[in-house]
């Protein structure tokens, strides 16, 4: 075994890079976990911990983006999955499982009286926008600057715009993700600023009668992981009813934060709302749910649907089985004693950061929480982007976390699982402060 110091060119994680890169593009197949000199390759996971192939463990407080509520292999879930797995892992016919997992998120949400499955988040978005489409006769879609939501082409757009191509607040440009991205998808998809009322009312209000849908994420994690105010949400709610228009809830990540989901933490409901991780248990999923009438476009019974929707993988029974049973753990009680942990865990990261005087912040909500490198007031997408110096800051202090024993998105994004004690939570703190040392944070410039 190596020294477990990351990076290390004679770890087995750094030797299977050299082998991924021979057969993967930069030797990796999914964005978000590749990291400079090489990711770190899981070996297995139990609990709260993952063990690298090195033999190094870590506390996950990535949990593969969220999705892990439950942290790793926990048993009530394992022993539901092997029992699945003995009657076969996917069929070309439907099974009782997806009735099953329909009816508990139907009974939590009430938003949604009818739901389909996908494999994914991003598909989920994508049908969630076919939906709005063929239900309104039009076209075009509005979102937030700088929010997620997976990769179709018209959910990426303003993904990651800088600051020197995001336009005006008043008028943010929409910005392609992907090079090649068809002008008629930029042109397809308004863009408007997080937690801005006045400009998100008159940027919306110059399309009014286009729009087909207004996407949200109540608590969008790439954007800053800034809760919505309930006058942002007001006024978009507003928007859409006055004109017809859909207004979809993302809630692939945020539908953890309560047992009833992202809406009604947020006191509103969506027509459309997405789903994905924690209502798959660790397996492959996403969904779109909403009110029968909207939902009718994928109706298939009364002829070709207006919608057609497919996917070799949707429900089948194994992300179905897993889904449930991740979801029935997810009691009242879990999630008060969750959500209790995610602010017991920001107030002492928040300590720590004071007391440092580096000017961070942590924000978040529930069982999540980010560090965002500025001392200044975060609002939305622009306020909180790191750049320049801070970000090289902010990715050497995720790098040195990992030499403290604890595994975080290389962008500061964390959660808490339900598995995880005060002995993770500790290992946390301290591990914050001593990756702040390491990685000589310096003060924020903080110019914007
Ligand atoms: N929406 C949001 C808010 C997300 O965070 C993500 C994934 N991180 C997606 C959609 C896409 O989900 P998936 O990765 O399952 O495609």
């Amino acid at each position: 075994m190596d020294s477990g110091l990351y990076p290390d060119d004679r770890s087995a994680s750094s030797a299977m890079h050299r082998r991924a890169r021979r057969v993967m593009p930069g030797g990796n197949t999914r964005t978000t976990v590749f990291r400079l000199p090489y990711p770190i390759y899981a070996h297995s996971g139990l609990g709260s911990r993952i063990t690298d192939l090195d033999g190094v463990e870590r506390v996950d407080f990535l949990n593969n983006y969220t999705s892990m509520i439950h942290g790793h292999r926990h048993p009530v879930i394992m022993e539901k999955v092997r029992a699945a797995l003995e009657m076969g892992s996917c069929f070309g016919l439907p099974t009782e499982s997806e009735v099953k997992l329909a009816e508990l998120i139907c009974d939590r949400v009430v938003s949604c009286d009818s739901i389909r499955f996908t494999n994914s988040g991003s598909e989920a978005v994508m049908m969630a926008i076919k939906a709005a489409r063929a239900y309104t006769g039009r076209t075009k879609i509005a979102k937030i600057e700088g929010s997620y939501h997976g990769s179709y082409d018209f959910a990426e757009v303003s993904l990651d715009s800088t600051m020197s191509n995001w336009g005006s607040p008043s008028r943010p440009e929409s910005v392609g993700y992907a090079a090649g991205t068809p002008s008629g998808v930029l042109a397809d998809v308004v863009v408007f600023p997080f937690n801005d009322p006045h400009n998100a009312s008159t940027i919306l209000a110059a399309h009014e009668g286009e729009l087909a849908a207004v996407v949200i994420d109540p608590l969008p994690n790439r954007a800053g992981l800034i809760p919505a105010t309930a006058e942002f949400i007001q006024v978009i709610r507003d928007y859409c009813d006055r004109t017809g228009t859909l207004l979809v809830c993302d809630e692939v990540i945020s539908f953890r934060l309560g047992f009833h989901g992202a809406q009604s933490e947020f006191n509103f409901q969506a027509d459309l709302t997405t789903f994905g991780k924690v209502i798959g248990g660790g397996f492959p999923i996403g969904a779109v749910g909403g009110k029968q009438e909207i939902m009718s476009v994928f109706d298939p019974s009364q002829g070709r649907p207006r919608v057609p929707h497919g996917g070799t993988f949707n429900a089948n029974p194994i992300s179905m089985t897993a889904g449930l049973a991740a979801m029935e753990l997810l009691t009242q009680d879990a999630f008060k004693d969750l959500n209790q942990m995610g602010s017991e865990v920001r107030s002492r990261i928040a300590a720590i950061l004071k007391s440092s005087g580096i000017g961070w912040q942590v924000t978040g909500l529930g069982s999540l929480f980010r560090f965002v490198p500025h001392a200044a007031d975060l609002t939305d997408y622009r306020s909180t982007q790191p750049f320049g110096p801070t970000e090289a800051y902010l990715s050497s202090f995720t790098a040195a976390l990992l030499n403290h024993g604890v595994l975080l998105d290389p962008g500061g994004m964390g959660c808490v699982s339900t598995v995880m004690s005060d002995e993770d939570l500790n290992k946390l703190e301290q591990a914050v402060s001593s990756a702040i040392v390491d990685a000589a944070v310096g003060p924020t410039d903080d110019v914007s």
